[in-house]
């Protein structure tokens, strides 16, 4: 059973009442969620707030040793944390086994080294006076975290705000609780100080709502949808709280005909398909030169052909289920949008029947479709699934238009093996993170983060420990 993790123990709601959460590879109910309120963020936020002074004075170092027992429990029991995982999304097994828990533990142990590099800036006005820099943790800070990568984002969120120092009070999406729950477990063996860490379960309009709300929380990291984002910022920023909103995506894939075909082909099934395409950095929007198009959609299609979607907890699927039921309708019925827009199905486009176990699970084909215009809603707006749209280009400027003309600003992929061609690409497209001739390929110190309607912030690295601190100047007269 989920409960609530305040105050260094597990706890009911205060409500004392309970939803379902679903197992979407059988569409059936199997745990309950705590429907928690406003109530339970009161008392998390008095515990963050007792716990305060004592965390934000721990020294650095003994943070960091914390931080790191943390993570060599999550090492611990990465088996049965990883297929917790694969039940509560659905995504294969494979892919929480050997991506998304060790990327938790991994964020653990890079914030519990980085701190270590966390140094405050000095300002030397000559024989005038000397500036320096100090970085004060803020007190209690909120993390809210979406169910696509449910403990990969919800950890990349709570171990900076540690680290530097904050006490937190997080919610993971109530659609995948159930790793942040074994998250709560391995805390209190850990030895995690009590409220020093609270997590509050249940619904993103209570309970997303009271953290965005509540006026002792002075900063808040949240990932998930643009529409979720605005409405945060709309409570949050006249309170004048720090917000870091890392949203939603409509990434292009730019592929020129000199890239390195094999390479791209391969790389290109996983950035259109890998964890049922729900992920916030898959390339949804395939831009092919017209030299290569046939070619390109061809092998594409027979490739895709081929994925097997199947049940999440065989080793041979390349394609779970979808996370919810209301998630796989509304996947459907972009594709239905896309072929009134005119697109053709090239592959895919209907939802997955499979035998046994799985009978009632939510499944879907990975779908691929041409022939829309590349300013069409198919093409515009976020789908999170498994659909990829291929769109034929001649020039630079025709498709870097077509690629910039959303109002996302996330993540792109260029593939060519002409250096100045990526250059200039790379310069002019509208994204916060651009990968050429790769993809998903993360080096934790850079500047994460979207543009546009993507999001306002950055995490990782420096400027994650900066987010979370509140810098203080002062000013020497020598
Ligand atoms: P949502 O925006 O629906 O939910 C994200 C989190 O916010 C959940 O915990 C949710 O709770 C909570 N929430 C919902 N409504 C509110 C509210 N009014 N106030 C405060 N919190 C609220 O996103 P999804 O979970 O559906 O995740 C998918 C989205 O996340 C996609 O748009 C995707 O692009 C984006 N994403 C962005 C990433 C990035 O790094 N930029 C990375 C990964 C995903 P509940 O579950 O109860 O609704």
């Amino acid at each position: 059973m989920i409960k609530n993790y305040i105050n260094g123990a597990l706890v009911e709601p205060v409500s004392d009442e309970y939803f379902d959460n679903y197992d979407p590879s059988t569409g059936k109910a199997y745990e309950i969620v705590p429907d928690s309120d406003e109530r339970d963020i009161k008392l998390a936020v008095k515990a963050g707030e007792k716990a305060s002074p004592m965390w934000s004075t721990t020294p650095a170092e003994e943070r960091s040793k914390m931080m790191m027992r943390i993570a060599s429990l999550i090492q611990r029991d990465l088996g049965e944390i990883a297929r917790a995982e694969c039940v509560d999304n659905g995504k294969p097994l494979s892919l929480a086994k050997s991506i998304d828990i060790p990327r938790a533990i991994r964020n653990f142990e890079f914030f519990a080294s980085a701190v270590h590099g966390f140094a405050s800036e000095s300002h030397s006005m000559e024989d005038r006076a000397i500036n320096y820099t100090l970085r004060n943790p803020i007190g209690v800070v909120g993390a809210i975290s979406p169910w696509n990568l449910p403990l990969y984002l919800f950890t990349w969120k709570i171990a900076p705000a540690l680290i530097t120092g904050n006490c937190v009070v997080a919610k993971p999406s109530e659609i995948t609780p159930v790793t942040a729950n074994l998250l709560s477990e391995l805390c209190i063996e850990a030895g995690l100080p009590k409220g020093v860490l609270n997590i509050v379960h249940g619904y993103g309009q209570k309970v997303g709502r009271a953290i965005s709300a509540h006026p002792a929380i002075k900063a808040i990291t949240f990932t998930g949808g643009t529409k979720t984002g605005a409405d945060i910022a709309g409570i949050a920023a006249p309170m004048f709280k720090k917000l870091s909103l890392e949203l939603g995506g409509k990434n292009p894939n730019i592929i020129f005909a000199d890239c390195k075909y094999d390479e791209m082909l391969e790389t290109t099934i996983r950035s259109s398909f890998q964890n049922q395409g729900e992920i916030c950095l898959c390339g949804s929007r395939i831009f092919v030169e017209k030299s290569i198009y046939k070619k390109f959609k061809d092998d594409f299609v027979s490739r895709t052909k081929k994925l097997k979607v199947g049940d999440p907890l065989e080793s041979k699927t390349d394609q779970g289920a979808i996370v919810s039921k209301q998630h796989l309708e509304r996947i459907l019925s972009y594709i239905e949008l896309a072929k009134k827009e005119g697109g053709k199905i090239l592959f895919g486009g209907r939802q997955v029947h499979l035998e046994g176990r799985c009978k009632n699970g939510w499944f879907i084909e990975p779908t691929v479709i041409e022939g829309l215009p590349y300013n069409c809603r198919t093409n515009r707006e976020e789908i999170f699934g498994p659909v990829v749209t291929l769109i034929p280009f001649e020039a630079e400027d025709e498709v870097l238009k077509m690629a910039n003309s959303t109002e996302y600003g996330l993540a792109s992929i260029i593939w060519t093996e002409n250096l100045s061609l990526a250059h200039r690409v790379a310069a002019k497209i509208q994204t916060g993170i651009v990968w050429v001739n790769c993809w998903m390929v993360r080096d934790l110190r850079t500047p994460f983060g979207g543009m546009k309607s993507s999001g306002v912030g950055r995490e990782g690295g420096m400027d994650a420990l900066r987010f979370f601190t509140e810098p203080r100047n002062i000013c020497v007269k020598l």
